[in-house]
């Protein structure tokens, strides 16, 4: 939606200055060693959702600016999600800070253990532009509820939101603790250069491997929130009408940018053709005869994307939509059938309003399809069959399974979001954003008294069969 407005209008990629200075002061200050108190940590956490509910407005354009996309789902994503996972963090922080204890066997008696959740120190937050607010803000709250410091650098494809953001957000929390960077992969180049104790990167599997290999030079440890290709995965037994409004609301959401999107569709070969007809009518009833006058439905970010998924409707059989208008980087909902198995859709993940369905013969064939390929941030099944539920939840890999429906695992607050192999490694969400910024440091107090001779030399085979039995208990 910005082709119109440069990146470089908003913001100066090109003169985009770290501001080193002020990175060496927060390294300077982390070094020292300052322990963040429980009440800083809860007052980042409250500055956090005041910047949300005196810019929300704000931030419904940039979305509208940026991405084109209706208030409906811009409140629901970048402000509702996020303002309720901080409350959520906010009330249980106390909980999830307390140390955990753990069993200590009788060779360390008198003693206790425990976890203590110690902050990494500095944290480098890398951002994406599909859900611009939503990808900073709850890392950030995450980063600094756990006590660190943290350096955001927002995408420069959402420059709307990004300078939002970046005019904004230091203003309300700990500008010691807090600085926020505008550029584009330049700056975050050089970003990593710089010594990190922990990276949080959302964005592309191929950019995901540039920011490991930075860390590793520093051995600083990731969590990487990658993209993919998200199978739905339909039974023959599924009912079709409602299985296809499902896919069709997680594909065509934020016109198909989100990394959660079902990305294709594996349906048995007598359903794909009565499926494509569901789909056709849920687009319908969504976006009326024509989803570019319709409200509801979103832009392809810029022209880039654009031409890409253009050159990504070649292969198959356009079978709905399929129109698209460059001057208004409109792309209609679009589902695609009769695809090669070399097809460039099938193999990439799409980000975009575009749906392959492919048929298959036997269940076990769409399982091989999808164990073939790279594992996928999620995998939709829609079956009411327990069995044929089981095998596909322990026989394939994914960062999570939703049975029956889309996207829906993203608002459970008790589960963790993340990927597995090449869709990402580590998660967040709820007390796993906390976790993503802690070190979980093992601590044993011992008393000075039971100083138990059995352990020190010489050994003797009493001693031996003594402390095998210490330990054991
Ligand atoms: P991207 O990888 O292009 O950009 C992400 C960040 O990395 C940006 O800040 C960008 O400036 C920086 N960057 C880009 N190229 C770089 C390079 N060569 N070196 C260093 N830094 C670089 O991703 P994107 O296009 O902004 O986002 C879309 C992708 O993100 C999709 O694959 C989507 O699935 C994924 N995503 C994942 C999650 C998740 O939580 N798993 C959430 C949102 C998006």
């Amino acid at each position: 939606m910005n082709d119109d407005l440069t990146n470089t209008d908003v913001i100066n990629t090109a003169e985009a200055i770290l501001p080193e200075r002020r990175l060496e002061r927060l390294r300077t200050v982390v070094d020292a060693g300052m322990a963040r108190s429980f009440s800083w940590r809860k007052t980042q956490l409250d500055g956090l959702l005041r910047f949300v509910e005196d810019h929300q407005t704000a931030m419904l354009e940039a979305l509208k600016a940026d991405l084109g996309r209706c208030p409906t789902e811009a409140r629901l994503v970048d402000v509702t999600m996020v303002c309720a996972e901080i409350q959520r963090m906010r009330r249980h922080l106390r909980k999830w800070l307390r140390p955990r204890f753990v069993h200590t066997p009788l060779a360390a008696q008198p003693g206790k253990s425990w976890i203590e959740q110690e902050p990494f120190g500095l944290a480098l937050i890398l951002g994406t532009w599909n859900y611009p607010f939503q990808q900073i803000l709850l890392p950030l709250a995450g980063a600094l509820a756990a006590g660190n410091a943290a350096v955001v650098k927002l995408s420069e494809v959402a420059p709307r939101a990004a300078a939002l953001m970046a005019a904004h957000l230091e203003h309300y929390v700990d500008p010691e603790a807090v600085i926020v960077i505008t550029g584009g992969p330049e700056t975050a180049s050089q970003l990593l250069e710089f010594r990190f104790d922990k990276i949080f990167f959302s964005g592309q599997s191929r950019v995901g491997r540039i920011v490991m290999a930075a860390a590793a030079a520093h051995l600083t440890p990731v969590t990487l929130e990658l993209g993919g290709k998200n199978p739905a995965l339909l039974a023959p037994d599924c009912p079709l009408e409602v299985a296809a409004r499902r896919i069709a609301w997680g594909r065509f959401m934020n016109a198909g940018q989100l990394c959660v999107a079902p990305d294709y569709v594996l349906a048995p070969e007598p359903l794909r053709l009565p499926l494509i007809a569901a789909l056709q009518r849920a687009i319908k009833r969504f976006y009326g005869p024509d989803p570019q006058r319709s409200d509801s439905f979103a832009r392809i970010v810029n022209q880039r994307h654009f031409q890409r998924l253009l050159a990504l409707m070649h292969d198959g059989r356009i079978a709905v939509g399929g129109q698209s208008d460059p001057a208004d980087l409109y792309i209609a909902p679009t589902v695609l059938t009769d695809l090669p198995g070399h097809a460039a859709v099938l193999e990439e993940e799409i980000f975009g309003p575009i749906l392959p369905v492919v048929g298959y013969a036997e269940i076990e064939d769409a399982l091989a399809f999808v164990r073939q390929r790279p594992k996928p941030l999620a995998l939709y099944l829609f079956t009411r069959n327990r069995r044929l539920q089981q095998q596909v939840i322990r026989g394939t890999s994914s960062g999570s399974v939703v049975v029956n429906d889309v996207l829906v695992n993203q608002i459970v607050p008790g589960l963790p979001f993340g990927g597995v192999g090449s869709s990402g490694m580590g998660a967040f969400h709820g007390r796993y954003t906390l976790d993503a910024f802690s070190h979980a440091k093992a601590v044993v107090r011992r008393s000075f008294r039971a100083d138990i001779d059995a352990r020190y030399p010489p050994f003797s085979e009493m001693k031996d069969q003594l402390l095998t039995w210490l330990i054991s208990r």
